[in-house]
This record gives C-alpha cells, sequence and structure tokens, in this order.
C-alpha cells in the first residue's frame, strides 16, 4: 500500500524567507493538498552562528501570508516533533553511533591543520578532494593517544563506492559514482550533526515520503540516500526543482530586486499575486488562464509535469500580475493594505469611507502598493502646488470653465457621486454648446485647479472625497492664480 504522502519544507533561518523557498515551499504544499498528504514544516537551525530568531519569526509570518499553512510545524506540533532541530540533538549521536556499531561510519580524529594539508595535496596534485581514509583502521593504541592529546572526534560515514543510480520525480533518472564523494562528516567533533545527516534522520523519523526541494540540493542526495540505505530506512521519493534565475540568467540576488518575501510585501507586492506568480516558475496551468488562486492551482497541479529547466524571475510580468490582483482585490481589503504606504499623509482627514473611495478611483494603474503615494496628494490638506498646471490656469477657456464652476458646484450635492458624475456631463455639454469646448479641454481646468494635475482619477470621485468647501476653495485659487498673475 502507499504511504501516505507527507512532505516537508526545512527552511534554515539564517535570511528572511527566500522567494525561492517560497516556491519549494508552494510545490510541498500544493502536492500534498493535490494528494490529501500532510505539510510539514521543519526548522534546520543546526549552524547557531547563522540563526537569528527574527528569520524564524519571519519564515513563519511570511510562510502564514502566503496561505502556505503548515499541519505539523514548530509551533502548531504534530506526532514526530520537535520541529526545531536545534530541540533534537539529543536524538542524533545514537543514530550516528548505531552507523559506526555496524560498520558504516567511524571516527576521525584528524585535526583541521591535517584535514588542510591533505586539501593543499590535492590541489596540487590537481585532483579532487576526497578524505584520505586515515582514520578509518586506526589502532586503540592511536586513539589513546588522541584522547591524551585532547583531541575529539568527528564521525565519517564510509562510503560505498558504487554507481547510485535513482529516479528523480523532477529530472528524471540521476546517476553518480559515490567514489567521487569522499567520507563525510555526520556528526561535528562538538557534538553537532551535520546537514546531510540531520536532514536523513529528521525526514526518516517524521515519516517524510516525498522530499521537494531545490536542485542546488542534487549534490547531497546520494549521501542522503547512502545514509538511508545504511540506516536500512526506505528511501524516500526526490524531486529537484530547476533554479530561480534572474533576467540576465545569473543567479537571482539583491541587485536585481526584492529576493525576500517581507521585502516584495514592502515593497507593495500581494502575497496572493506573488503565490500565483512563483508557481509558474516551473508550472503551468492546463487552460490558457495564469491567474489562479492557490486552491485552483493545486486542482491542476501534477508533480511530474514541474519543468525541469531552470525559471527566469521576470519583475516585468511579476508587476504585470500585481496590477491586476490589486484591480480585482476587495475595497476593504486593499484600502487596509494601503494605508502603511500612505504613512506622508494625515489620513483622519478622511472618512474610511472616503478613504475606500479614494482606493477604489486610484486603483487602476497601480502595478504596486507602494505606487499610490505619488498618485494621491490632492486628497489631502487645504490647497495644491499648481506648478505643474500653471498655464494651463492662465487660459481664458480655464477663467471661463472655473468661474462657471464655482457658480453652478456651489449648488451641487457632494454626498452622490452619480449626481455629479451627470452634474459633469451637464457642465462639459454646456462649454461645448456654448464655447466649442472640447469636454477634455474643460475637464482639464476644473482638474487643473482642483488637483494641480492633469491627469489622475475620475473627477466625479475626486469631488466627492474632496467634499464642497475644498473643491470651491481650490476653484478659486486656481481662478486667482490667473487673475494674480
Ligand atoms: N535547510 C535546507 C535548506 O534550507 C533544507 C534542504 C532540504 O530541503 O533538504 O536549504
Amino acid at each position: 500500500m502507499q504511504d501516505k504522502v507527507r512532505v516537508r519544507i526545512a527552511p534554515s533561518p539564517s535570511g528572511n524567507l527566500h522567494i525561492g523557498t517560497a516556491r519549494t515551499a508552494l510545490f510541498n504544499y500544493l502536492y500534498a493538498k493535490k494528494t490529501g498528504g500532510t505539510f510539514v514544516l521543519r526548522i534546520e537551525d543546526t549552524d547557531a552562528l547563522r540563526t537569528e530568531q527574527a528569520y524564524v519569526d519571519n519564515i513563519f509570518d511570511s510562510l502564514k501570508a502566503l496561505g502556505l499553512n503548515w499541519d505539523e510545524g514548530p509551533d502548531v506540533g504534530g506526532e514526530y516533533g520537535p520541529y526545531t532541530q536545534s530541540k533534537r540533538f539529543d536524538i542524533y549521536p545514537k543514530y550516528a553511533q548505531m552507523l559506526v556499531d555496524k560498520g558504516y561510519a567511524y571516527e576521525c580524529w584528524c585535526t583541521n591543520e591535517e584535514l588542510e594539508h591533505e586539501k593543499e595535496e590535492a590541489v596540487k596534485n590537481h585532483k579532487a578532494y576526497v578524505y584520505s581514509r586515515k582514520c578509518l583502521n586506526i589502532t586503540p593504541e592511536q586513539k589513546e593517544q588522541y584522547i591524551k592529546e585532547g583531541r575529539k572526534p568527528s564521525i565519517r560515514f564510509k562510503v560505498e563506492h558504487k554507481e547510485l543510480v535513482f529516479n528523480d520525480m523532477v529530472k528524471g533518472e540521476l546517476k553518480f559514482d559515490t567514489s567521487l564523494i569522499g567520507d563525510f562528516v555526520i556528526m561535528k567533533s562538538n557534538g553537532a550533526p551535520t546537514y546531510n545527516f540531520a536532514v536523513v534522520i529528521d525526514d526518516m523519523l517524521m515519516k517524510i515520503t516525498h522530499i521537494i526541494r531545490g536542485e542546488d540540493h542534487i549534490s547531497n542526495t546520494p549521501k542522503q540516500i547512502l545514509i538511508y540505505e545504511a540506516l536500512g530506512a526506505k528511501v524516500p521519493e526526490f524531486g529537484h526543482l530547476g533554479m530561480i534565475l534572474a533576467p540576465d540568467r545569473s543567479k537571482l540576488s539583491k541587485r536585481h530586486g526584492a529576493t525576500a518575501v517581507s521585502d516584495f510585501v514592502k515593497e507593495g507586492y500581494l502575497t496572493d499575486a506573488l503565490i500565483n506568480f512563483v508557481a509558474l516558475l516551473g508550472w503551468s496551468p492546463s487552460d490558457s488562464h495564469e491567474i489562479k488562486t492557490v486552491d485552483e492551482i493545486a486542482q491542476d497541479f501534477r508533480i511530474n509535469e514541474i519543468s525541469s529547466s531552470n525559471s527566469i524571475f521576470e519583475y516585468d510580468k511579476l508587476n504585470w500580475m500585481n496590477g491586476q490582483y490589486i484591480k480585482k482585490m476587495d475595497i476593504s481589503k486593499l484600502t487596509d493594505l494601503i494605508i502603511p504606504f500612505l504613512s506622508d499623509y494625515d489620513l483622519s482627514e478622511l472618512s474610511r469611507e472616503k478613504l475606500e473611495k479614494m482606493v477604489e478611483i486610484t486603483r487602476e494603474p497601480l502595478t504596486t502598493l507602494k505606487d499610490i503615494k505619488d498618485d494621491v496628494p490632492y486628497f489631502f490638506g487645504q490647497k495644491v502646488p499648481y506648478d505643474e498646471v500653471k498655464d494651463l490656469l492662465g487660459t481664458e477657456l480655464s477663467r471661463n470653465v472655473l468661474t462657471k464652476f464655482i457658480e453652478l458646484a456651489t449648488s451641487w450635492d457632494f454626498c452622490d457621486e452619480e449626481k455629479i458624475h451627470n452634474d459633469l456631463a451637464d457642465f462639459r455639454a454646456y462649454f461645448k454648446e456654448k464655447y466649442s469646448y472640447k469636454p477634455k479641454e474643460t475637464m482639464w481646468a476644473v482638474r487643473a485647479a482642483l488637483t494641480g494635475r492633469t491627469k489622475g482619477a475620475d473627477m466625479a470621485g475626486i469631488i466627492m472625497i474632496l467634499g464642497k468647501d475644498r473643491v470651491i476653495s481650490r476653484a478659486k485659487d486656481g481662478l486667482n492664480l490667473k487673475i494674480g498673475a
């Protein structure tokens, strides 16, 4: 019988959650969803020097924000915890000892200097370095001597030389010559496990059935399979995802733009758009609709259809997709997300209702939430700067339009957007008929006076949000600019 699918994401908290790790998490999550399996989060913090609690928090928050909720993990627990490697340090030595007892591993007493020397020799002889196995068969006397010297042993795995073949879910059949690997350390002399050992013990004890991860781990996989075999454990299925490259085909890095999920969020990307976008880095939908929720993607997801090649992170496409999500998002939710980007303005000037209206009428051209900041200054404060529209306001047309506008708008109903819309239409029609002004010229004059700009959101909405006092006083400012000039 097929084991129940158990997959995991196992980030190392040495940085904020990388967008590549988010994609790996997503593909694991999708596979669990698709198969009715379990998605596990394990924090791999064996490298104490590079681990920070802030990064652990960031990983939790980012995965949650992306909707990648785990079934078992450090915070929610589960049958196979603890789910943080540093809390599992008492588990690893006994498995290492088991391997030593069975002859699959041995103590290595070499000092760093001795190992460095071996490496230098290999370089000198133009050979790839593999450990010399100097400690494989040491005598009890030698061991005694090392102990006396105060040396502490590491434990090395004794690599069996063979051709190792496995069928990768994404890459297909992969073959390795294990004689090139060299006996590798599984427990350091300070008692800490190495990544390759801890990961196998944890995946084995957590009953992980499928390991989906980046192809940067392919070279680790033969080592890990050898450990499974030595332990007599079932080897899980592996699937290695192609890398995510920058548009210039180099490794995606900060110089190309944001790379951590939380940085994308700070830049004004929506997590729904982000997760949709990263799904397309290696996976394609069976229909032509790229905009999909994670649930929709899960239904359509097949692991063996993941592309085995690298994917290019097209920031332009992400921008487009983000814009699509901004246009479709529930206004109240969008307003909540936009508020942090409006810290330059005194938001208490607008009621929640007006704020939402402002978001509704300004969202259309946005690619990121951050963009809104430059599009809305005229909704705040009493006056607007006229530097950009001085000439426009100085024309006879503008003077005519604004004089009439002040006269008529004074009696408009500023609470009824629909009515304002109709009043503006009548207003344009009046000038067209009487003075042959083009409707857009009439509106330019009004817009210039009320916003200090020639382009922007829908005028009826702007007028309603600004309210009567500010509309009339700015219209007068625009008119007076001409008189005073
Ligand atoms: N902690 C490893 C990493 O962040 C996990 C690798 C794996 O999935 O086995 O790269």
